[in-house]
């Protein structure tokens, strides 16, 4: 009998996960590093996973988990400052009719469920260890672990985010790019009556946004323009981003309400990053944010990152040869998909940074999203 082959998965986020749970699924030998001691410890209070995101943590069996602690809905409204909305439209359902538009989640809570999954895949997890490329030839890797052990895998798939250590490895030079907006974010208690995204542009920010993400909980941001961080105390975070969700009425001055403890506050700038050619070198392949990261004005990244992680291990399971024809047709496929959502993402800001008046924001996303329908 042969030997399952083996692949070991850097990185414990979204895509690293997701890639785990389908590859043991089929029966592949996984290991997974994470370099936290702290798996569950992610940055940042909310995330909005739109239907694509929603078709592949369904494809992962954990749809229903998701569903039962997020919170679905289907419109975005686009509001004045003061809280006036101006416009509500219907979300397309990129998932498909049978998943909700939109799901708002706490990110700890995603986190979880996709840990679970993955201790119950069964895969091999090393929390508080990386891995150290030390041989990538033709036929498999050979990597020393955090704990100084050495191993060969057949595949190494890094996953490891938008700093990723194993592509600067591997040659890929790509690093990611601020686009020149920054984000002030919070978790706060859901007004009853808020059940869904609403979004203010224009006042002192260029957006103003939150999202329900339970029963109980929604997450708020403010975007504005980067600030050199070194200039802002992580003790004034609260005052920072109070100050300026104060300008903003309607359900604003119930979460600003709440804009109380820096520890709480979230800062960090917008980047970019598309790595272009291919996204392997021999057998180490990029997935999610290590191959890709776009700002959040779509909403898109752990959707794409999921993508990636579906579309790779599909590809993976349905072929004996893995090679560089295998890997280039992976980021063919994967590219035509990504780069008009990171462009559109970037496009989006960039038309606020600009001060255009007149950019048909609604088309540019309405197109995206079409597209996003499809499957990937
Ligand atoms: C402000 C902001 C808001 C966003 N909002 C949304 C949203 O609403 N919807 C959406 O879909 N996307 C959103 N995104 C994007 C989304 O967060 C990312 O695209 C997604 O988290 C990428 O998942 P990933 O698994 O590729 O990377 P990550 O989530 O970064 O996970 C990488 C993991 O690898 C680990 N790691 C790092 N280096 C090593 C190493 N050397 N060895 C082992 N492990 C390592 C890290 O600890 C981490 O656990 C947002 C991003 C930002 C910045």
């Amino acid at each position: 009998m042969t030997q399952p082959r083996t692949v070991l998965v850097v990185g414990g986020g979204a895509a690293g996960n997701a890639v785990t749970v389908l590859l043991r699924r089929a029966g592949l030998g996984v290991d997974l590093v994470e370099a936290k001691d702290d798996w569950n410890a992610t940055a940042g209070s909310g995330i909005t996973l739109q239907g694509n995101a929603l078709r592949v943590l369904r494809e992962l069996g954990v749809w229903e988990q998701v569903e039962a602690s997020g919170f679905g809905f289907g419109s975005v409204g686009i509001t004045a400052p003061d809280g006036t909305v101006l416009h509500a439209q219907d979300d397309l359902r990129t998932g498909g009719d049978d998943l909700p538009a939109t799901v708002g989640m706490q990110r700890p809570r995603l986190q979880r469920i996709l840990i679970d999954a993955v201790r119950a895949s069964g895969a091999t997890v090393r929390l508080g260890t990386t891995a150290e490329i030390l041989d990538n030839d033709a036929d498999g890797v050979t990597v020393r672990l955090g704990d100084g052990t050495e191993a060969r895998y057949d595949l190494v798939i890094a996953a490891d985010g938008v700093g990723s250590a194993t592509r600067a490895a591997i040659g890929i030079a790509d690093r990611p790019e601020p686009t020149g907006m920054a984000i002030w974010r919070i978790a706060a208690p859901r007004p009853a009556a808020l059940t869904r995204t609403d979004l203010a542009y224009g006042g002192p920010a260029y957006i103003a946004g939150y999202c329900p993400t339970s029963e109980t909980t929604l997450y708020a941001y403010v975007v504005e323009a980067n600030r050199d961080r070194a200039s802002i105390p992580p003790e004034s975070y609260a005052d920072e981003m109070r100050h300026l969700a104060s300008a903003y009425g309607g359900f604003w001055p119930e979460i600003t309400a709440h804009i109380t403890d820096p520890a709480e506050v979230n800062y960090t700038w917008f980047d970019r990053m598309l790595v272009e050619g291919a996204w392997h070198r021999g057998r180490v392949v990029l997935i999610g944010d290590a191959a890709h990261c776009c700002p959040p004005t779509l909403a898109q990244g752990a959707a794409l990152s999921l993508e990636d992680a579906w579309v790779l291990s599909r590809m993976l399971t349905g072929s004996d040869a893995w090679d560089d024809a295998l890997f280039q047709a992976y980021y063919e496929r994967r590219i035509a998909r990504v780069r008009p959502v990171v462009e559109a993402s970037v496009q989006i800001g960039q038309w606020q940074l600009d001060g255009v008046r007149d950019a048909d924001v609604p088309g540019l996303m309405g197109r995206t999203m079409t597209m996003l329908r499809e499957l990937p």
